[in-house]
């Protein structure tokens, strides 16, 4: 593909979510949820988690929230690779994601949906954008109750 198709492709794809995201909501039950703020471009989004009976599965995660199309798509794109996946694998994918952005990897074939916001990396200012509900679902992961944390995590001081 010519890089103008992929990039075409990219923003059909960013826009399709953003539009008609298919994971916004909250869960039922929610058993991890947590607030994210990217205060360089104004993005805030609340994930609800629901885990299996070990808490070792994902079952669901859902986003409600307010941001551009970029943090909104890279959401709902993250709720639907993340259905069914062993906590484990989605704190590695966090990392791996974080990757991405730096062009250093991308997904294997099974995840790979998320390629498509691999042209984010591209645009400096936007990496935080993406990378929110990434950064947002690791802390909802590593709290031990249902019960949210007081106000917001911010991605502000990563680089
Ligand atoms: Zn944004």
């Amino acid at each position: 593909m010519s890089l103008n198709t992929v990039r075409e492709l990219y923003q059909q794809v960013i826009l399709d979510r953003y539009k008609n995201p298919r994971h916004r909501g909250m869960t039922q039950p929610i058993h991890r949820q947590q607030r994210g703020h990217n205060p360089s471009c104004g993005d805030t989004i609340q994930l609800t988690v629901q885990l299996n009976e070990s808490e070792d599965f994902i079952e669901d995660v859902k986003f409600e929230g307010e941001g551009c199309a970029i943090a909104i798509a890279s959401a709902d794109l993250m709720a639907e690779a993340l259905r069914g996946k062993p906590v484990g694998v989605a704190l590695a994918m966090v990392e791996q994601f974080q990757g991405m952005m730096k062009g250093a990897e991308e997904f294997p074939q099974e995840f790979r949906k998320l390629n498509v916001m691999q042209g984010v990396s591209q645009f400096p200012v936007r990496i935080k954008c993406a990378t929110l509900p990434w950064h947002t679902l690791k802390a909802a992961l590593e709290l031990t109750s249902p019960v949210a944390k007081d106000g917001f995590i911010s991605n502000e001081s990563d680089s």
